[in-house]
C-alpha cells in the first residue's frame, strides 16, 4: 500500500494533499519523506514512509516461506 493520498491537517482539520500527487517513478521506499500541502491552511506536513505502507508492493506472499 503506498502512502495516503490525503491526509487530515492537524492544525485546522483540512484536507492535505500529498505533493506531488503522483506516486514516484521508482515507488515507494521505507524512509522516503512524503510531503502534504493543506489546503485551508497551506501548512506543509512530511510523513515518512514505514515498511507496512511499502509491504504490499513486495509482492513476495502473505507468509514468510519458513
Ligand atoms: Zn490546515
Amino acid at each position: 500500500m503506498a502512502p495516503a493520498d490525503t491526509i487530515v491537517c492537524v492544525d485546522c482539520g483540512g484536507r492535505c494533499t500529498r505533493v506531488p500527487f503522483d506516486a514516484p517513478e521508482l515507488g515507494w521506499h521505507a524512509g522516503d519523506l512524503v510531503t502534504y500541502r493543506c489546503a485551508d491552511c497551506a501548512d506543509m506536513w512530511y510523513l515518512e514512509v514505514d515498511e507496512e505502507d511499502v509491504a504490499d508492493e513486495a509482492g513476495a506472499g502473505d507468509l514468510p516461506s519458513a
